[in-house]
């Protein structure tokens, strides 16, 4: 019997242990911090060996193949070590990969992954099709693969489950945009980074699609080197394009082998740029397997958005407020801010991973009234923006960042709380952080 060892028990360890298990491994669970109860139970109730809040290396060191999570990082001491015995360590979409023939659709990029891939789901499922989506949302790909009979998968796949690949092979792939993120697992260099984006492409062939985003210049020059085997297929807002998707006269035209398709942007679910970019990216995959047109037309008007991103919360005294917690980084930030279309009081702040501000200062001089920090250190920010509005408060705390809005907010105004930052400060997550502001936002 092969021993599997999985490391970290969390939905991913989890899941690859149910899917193990399924296929005759000797199956070994083993987490560093506290493995939750409700998973806790799983691993219980269908007999497998775990432990918590340790790693006895007697248990791990022999393992036949290592399933990691993709919160532990690939420098830490355990893993080096299983590294340098040649012991095969390997992520949650290699391993349950191996074990369902359904179509792939892999869905990785610094910003987007998350719409993208719900969007997708949709599409997808308004046109009939017998989908599943996984990955980084939502339930296990491995505990899907192990208890379902799926035809598609759509995968939200971060660059570490990629960095734990080696045959993982999705037949269409999207890559949203890449920039600047999670640099500190990368030695601070960009290229590594971008490397390990692209290796959702690694293994395709010529029948395989890579669908990009064109009018990013990361990814368009990295192709110019390093080119892939998959037939590419761009999107762009700004420029025609022959094949893939682009805007023409308000329509989006998606042209692939086959033929063209049109349809308007007139009532799209999800507003913004970035969103559009989203909104194309999940068509062409529909377009790209089979989808009528009339179905992706009627999808992308009905779609219900995604909780956190720009997320419409409530318009009180004419003011709107809407929830885009997600936004951790400053491009996320800089697609809600060019959204924007009313007067903004910006709510900002949070923990900074290195962030530049300095492409948010038009965006900030045209359309923000006032700018709200909402973090345990706003220094950054102040320097950045303090001589550019009018209005800089300081909170700690979301009920008074509300309060403030409140009171600064004038008919007509939208408040955006899109922090360009990660929560941990003052929340647990960006979830508690957007719940937080929905909450307070409910009791005004
Ligand atoms: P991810 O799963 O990659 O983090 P999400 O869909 O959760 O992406 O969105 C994260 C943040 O980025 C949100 O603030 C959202 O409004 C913004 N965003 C969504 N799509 C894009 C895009 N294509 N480019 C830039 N920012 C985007």
């Amino acid at each position: 019997m092969k021993r599997l060892v999985i490391l970290g028990g969390g939905e991913s360890g989890v899941g690859t242990a149910i899917l193990g298990k399924k296929k005759g491994y000797e199956v070994f669970v083993s987490d560093k911090g506290k493995i939750k109860e409700k998973y806790r139970k799983v691993l219980e109730h269908i007999g497998i060996d775990w432990e918590d809040e340790k790693h006895t290396e007697s248990k791990i060191l022999n393992a036949d193949v290592v399933m990691k999570s993709p919160g532990i990082p690939d420098k830490v001491p355990l893993v080096l070590k299983l590294v340098a015995k040649g012991i095969t360590v390997i992520s949650e979409i290699e391993f349950a990969s191996k074990y369902t023939d359904a179509t792939i659709i892999g869905i990785t990029g610094s910003n987007g992954k998350t719409t993208t891939t719900m969007l997708t789901n949709h599409i997808l499922k308004e046109g009939g099709l017998n989908v599943g989506m996984a990955g980084n949302i939502g339930d296990s790909f491995a505990k899907m693969v192990a208890e379902k009979n799926i035809d598609f998968y759509v995968l939200e796949i971060s660059s570490f489950q990629l960095d734990g690949i080696d045959e993982f092979k999705p037949h269409i792939a999207i890559l949203t945009n890449i920039t600047p993120d999670h640099l500190d697992r990368y030695d601070y260099k960009f290229e590594n980074y971008v490397a390990s984006k692209f290796r959702v492409a690694m293994n395709q062939t010529e029948s395989d699609f890579l669908i990009y985003d064109a009018d990013d210049e990361v990814i368009v020059d990295w192709l110019k080197n390093h080119p892939v085997k998959s037939q590419l297929v761009p999107f762009s807002i700004e420029r025609q394009l022959d094949k893939g998707a682009c805007l023409k006269n308000k329509n989006i035209r998606i042209t692939t082998n086959t033929n063209t398709i049109e349809m308007t942007t007139d009532a799209l679910a999800l507003e913004g740029k970035h969103n559009l970019k989203n909104t194309m990216a999940a068509s062409t995959v529909a377009k790209l397997v089979g989808i009528r047109k009339e179905t992706i037309r009627q999808s992308i008007t009905n779609f219900q958005g995604v909780e956190h991103r720009l997320e419409k919360v409530l318009k009180i005294g004419h003011v709107q407020y809407i929830n885009d917690s997600k936004a951790t980084n400053v491009n996320a930030t800089y697609f809600a801010l060019d959204s924007m279309s009313a007067p903004t009081v910006w709510i900002v702040g949070g923990v900074d991973k290195g962030n530049d501000y300095k492409e948010l200062m038009p965006l900030v001089r045209e359309k923000v009234k006032a700018i709200i920090c909402l973090g345990l250190d706003n220094e950054k920010i102040k320097d950045a923006f303090g001589n550019v509005v009018d209005l800089m408060v300081e909170t700690f705390a979301m009920s008074e960042a509300i309060k403030v809005a409140y009171k600064i907010a004038e008919r007509g105004d939208t408040v955006l709380l899109s922090p360009a930052c990660a929560s941990f400060d003052l929340f647990e997550n960006y979830e508690d952080r957007g719940n937080q502001f929905k909450e307070e936002i409910k009791n005004l």
